[in-house]
């Protein structure tokens, strides 16, 4: 029942070398991406990266200072907003107040060649896509958050753009309604198959709703890979430090006396943070491992829950503070190369409100990276 929403499909958007300075600022980099038709393309980054201004140079609202926007294999840089077949939803929605749902949705289609029954009937299949025909009567104040939100996608697919740009869709929705929202968006966007480009600072949403995740940092793009290769596969301390919540523990290798086989006479801990640095490559300056990669060990001395195949030795540690988040546990451990945080699906009754414990790591799963952050491989 897509009606005539639906139809419209998505095209490819070619990023080549764009960049934007403000003053003496590179806001945007040189960023080169290739969007797929129908893909969801996640730009994901700290604040002040250069999402937005990226998003901005492909929507028009921006100028590009050099490179070129390639939407459908037509260069568009030169082209004006309403030229380029895309529409964008901002975290604020923009809806105005003192028009109806109905009208609200209606706005941007008047501009299009529609006959007047077209528009009404691209307004009610828009609203059944969204499950908002019952406030199609409504003005935005009357509406809930996600309420606002959906009428804000509404307005923006209802014209059948080939591009759809986000920009933090989310952010002003609980985090409840965020998560449900957001399946919900990107059961839409499939369907649809309409191209899109998703900016967000948030993480789990990126690794949520992407297809491919391209992750910013200081106006370039650092990694861009499925949700799987930039959380398994970072090709850099800033990518591995920055995804995973919490994220991975990054030591430096100079810290423990074991590198050079002297083992003796450390501080509890000390011997995790050596045992670490000893285990990968020695131009390693630093190493990465998971909180979900340390296992604690209980009192008949086995690892508690699936243990990794490739187990290290058990190191003594302090536990300077348990906390638990939700069904999980974290323990953050000291060390002489700084806390470290261990993530437990469970903590044995024999285990709790110990200050010490055994723990071991998984083998397999550690990082090493060189002086610059840059990923070194075995
Ligand atoms: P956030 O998540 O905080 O919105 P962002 O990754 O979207 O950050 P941008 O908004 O693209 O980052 O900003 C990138 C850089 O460009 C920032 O340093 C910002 O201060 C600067 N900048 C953005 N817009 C302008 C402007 N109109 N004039 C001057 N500087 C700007």
């Amino acid at each position: 029942t897509d009606g005539v929403v639906g139809e419209a499909g998505g095209e490819t958007v070619e990023l080549s070398s764009l960049s934007k300075r403000f003053g003496d600022e590179e806001a945007v980099d040189g960023v080169s991406l290739s969007i797929s038709e129908g893909e969801l393309l996640v730009l994901l980054g700290p604040s002040g990266c250069g999402k937005t201004t990226t998003l901005r140079m492909i929507a028009g609202l921006e100028s590009v200072s050099g490179g070129s926007v390639a939407i459908g294999g037509v260069d568009v840089s030169e082209h004006p907003p309403q030229d380029r077949d895309v529409a964008m939803v901002f975290q604020n929605y923009a809806l105005y107040p003192h028009k109806t749902v109905r009208e609200n949705i209606r706005f941007p289609l008047r501009k299009t060649d529609l006959s007047k029954a077209e528009q009404r009937e691209r307004i009610e299949s828009t609203a059944a896509l969204l499950d908002i025909a019952d406030l199609l009567d409504k003005e935005p104040a009357a509406l809930s958050g996600g309420q606002r939100q959906r009428v804000a996608i509404g307005r923006a697919i209802g014209r059948e753009p080939s591009v759809l740009l986000m920009d933090e869709p989310l952010s002003n929705l609980d985090a409840k309604l965020r998560v449900r929202t957001r399946s919900e968006l990107r059961s839409l966007q499939q369907r649809l198959g309409i191209t899109t480009v998703y900016v967000t600072h948030d993480q789990e949403e990126a690794m949520s709703i992407a297809d491919r995740i391209a992750i910013m940092n200081d106006g370039r793009v650092e990694q861009v890979g499925t949700p799987e290769e930039v959380y398994e596969d970072p090709t850099s301390a800033f990518i591995a430090g920055f995804l995973g919540d919490p994220s991975m523990n990054l030591l430096p290798t100079s810290v423990g006396p074991s590198r050079d086989g002297d083992t003796g006479g450390t501080e509890r801990g000390d011997e995790l943070a050596a045992g670490l640095a000893a285990a990968v490559p020695d131009d390693a300056a630093r190493v990465g491992v998971r909180p979900e990669d340390l296992f604690l060990v209980d009192g008949s001395g086995s690892v508690v829950g699936d243990g990794p195949a490739n187990v290290s030795d058990v190191y003594d540690c302090d536990v300077h503070v348990v906390e638990p988040i939700g069904r999980a546990y974290e323990l953050t451990l000291s060390t002489a190369a700084g806390p470290v945080v261990l993530r437990a699906r469970t903590v044995p009754d024999e285990l709790r409100g110990r200050d010490r414990v055994g723990v071991v790591y998984d083998r397999d799963s550690l990082y090493a990276f060189d002086a610059d952050g840059g990923r070194l491989r075995r």
